[in-house]
């Protein structure tokens, strides 16, 4: 399949199904905002739990849901004042707007615009700030302006030493986080790619000077596994080390984890070792100390913060990237999503709207609807019924025939493989779950 019309696919999928939906769509939509719609709450809300659990069902990390509103000067030590900009040309004839870092080097020197082709056309490059800007009360001047954080990290390092008292912690440990951040992309896109306003999921590890190499090795290791348990096919994934003029003002060592997008390899998380820097400049700004006492070796130090930074909602459109499959055998559209993923676990059909099979139907819906969503249907045929749902991602499907009458028994369909097989109706919510819990590969 062409790459370009696989976005065109997915955005249409997201669509008909529910999974996004252009956001203020009755007003003619708001440039790269999106709203989630049923089955995309859910499908956000599996990987983001995914991840929590990855993060926090171990002895060394904690979570933490700050504020997306924080003291202004948070923004000045974090350097996000000064330098969290991009440089951006604006073409004089058709109005569009560019990166800088984007355009090719020849169309730079001509000043050529790549979208109309005109000569001498772009302007000089200026520097944009990208966070967004705020009040804080009535006001509306210098001494309230603050700002939308554009990354959630920051309200991590600031509660640090709080988070690290009250849970007893010990270097070397980690603070867990998912929340929104906003920046005022120049060039937002590519659907839920990158927008203006998205999730964030980080993870910052505190470590003593002097192991932060080792530790981060091991956190970028880490972090590529997870890709890799949410069924995103390996030879799609990769690491990209950031070279010495692409680092950021924070960065010792910078890697991002890329995924193989239809617009080319994208950056779907950045692991980083950020040293002391942003410790130290907070420090310094807030004349506090923020040192960490070391009560085995009884000394103080500034930790080293070792960063994994993963986009919640870049995530969600990998995820729904790799798991769409036009299956030509049996002329349907699958999302092969993991199990644990998909928004919807089974789809409970009578084969026939009569002679009791919906009460059937309706009780099995009853009985499984409190441990995982499930929906009931008997709409139009069996086959179309599920065609809907391998399409959604619904990885099961059982159905209530004339022999469930008999016999209490019904088929269990499975999304990829198509196998049925027929099992009593008490034992449904056993063998799903157990194969929910299952490792699953794509
Ligand atoms: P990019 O260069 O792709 O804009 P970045 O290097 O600025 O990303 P980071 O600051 O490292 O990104 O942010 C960490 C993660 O947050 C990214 O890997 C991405 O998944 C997510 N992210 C960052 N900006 C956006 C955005 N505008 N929209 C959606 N997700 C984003």
């Amino acid at each position: 399949m062409p790459n370009n019309k696989l976005m065109e696919k997915i955005v249409s999928l997201a669509k008909r199904r529910g999974f996004v939906f252009a956001s203020s769509e009755i007003y003619g939509g708001l440039n790269s905002c999106w709203d989630y719609g049923p089955l995309g709450v859910e499908l956000k809300k599996n990987i983001q739990d995914f991840w929590w659990n990855e993060m926090t069902l171990r002895n060394d990390i904690v979570g933490l849901d700050s504020s997306i509103l924080m003291h202004p000067r948070i923004w000045e030590a974090s350097g996000h004042v000064d330098s969290f900009t991009d440089p951006m040309v604006d073409c004089r004839q058709c109005k569009a707007r560019f990166k800088a870092d984007d355009l090719p080097q020849d169309k730079m020197e001509k000043r050529q615009c790549p979208n109309c082709g005109t000569k001498d056309a772009l302007t000089d490059a200026r520097n944009f700030n990208l966070m967004f800007k705020t009040f804080m009360g009535p006001l509306e001047d210098d001494t309230s302006t603050t700002y939308l954080r554009p990354e959630t990290a920051q309200g991590i390092y600031v509660n640090y030493l709080n988070v690290a008292t009250v849970s007893r912690l010990k270097i070397p440990f980690g603070i867990a986080q998912v929340g929104k951040a906003f920046r005022n992309e120049i060039t937002p896109g590519n659907f839920i790619f990158r927008t203006r306003e998205f999730s964030q999921m980080e993870m910052q590890y505190f470590v003593k000077p002097g192991d932060d190499e080792k530790v981060f090795e091991e956190w970028k290791e880490r972090r590529m596994d997870f890709y890799l348990k949410l069924g995103i096919r390996e030879e799609k994934l990769r690491f990209k080390e950031h070279g010495p003029d692409e680092l950021a003002h924070y960065a010792k060592t910078a890697w991002d984890i890329q995924y193989e997008f239809p617009f080319g390899w994208q950056e779907l998380e950045g692991v980083h070792n950020r040293t002391d820097f942003d410790l130290k400049r907070h420090q310094e700004h807030s004349g506090k100390s923020l040192l960490y006492f070391d009560d085995v070796s009884k000394e103080k130090f500034l930790p080293y913060i070792i960063e994994t930074s993963a986009g919640l909602n870049r995530t969600m459109l990998t995820v729904m990237l790799d798991a769409y499959w036009e299956d030509e055998e049996h002329k349907r559209i699958v999302l092969k999503l993991h199990p644990k993923l998909a928004p919807i676990k089974a789809v409970i059909c009578p084969l026939v709207k009569k002679d009791g099979l919906p009460e059937i139907a309706r009780q099995i819906e009853n009985d499984l609807r409190p441990h995982f969503p499930v929906i009931y249907d008997q709409q139009s045929s069996i086959g179309k019924r599920y065609y809907r749902q391998d399409e959604a991602g619904t990885p099961y499907g059982i159905t209530v025939d004339h022999q469930s009458l008999e016999d209490n028994t019904v088929t269990l369909r499975e999304r990829d493989t198509l196998e049925q097989v027929r099992l009593p109706i008490p034992t449904l919510l056993d063998e799903i779950n157990s194969r929910l819990k299952a490792d699953w590969k794509p």
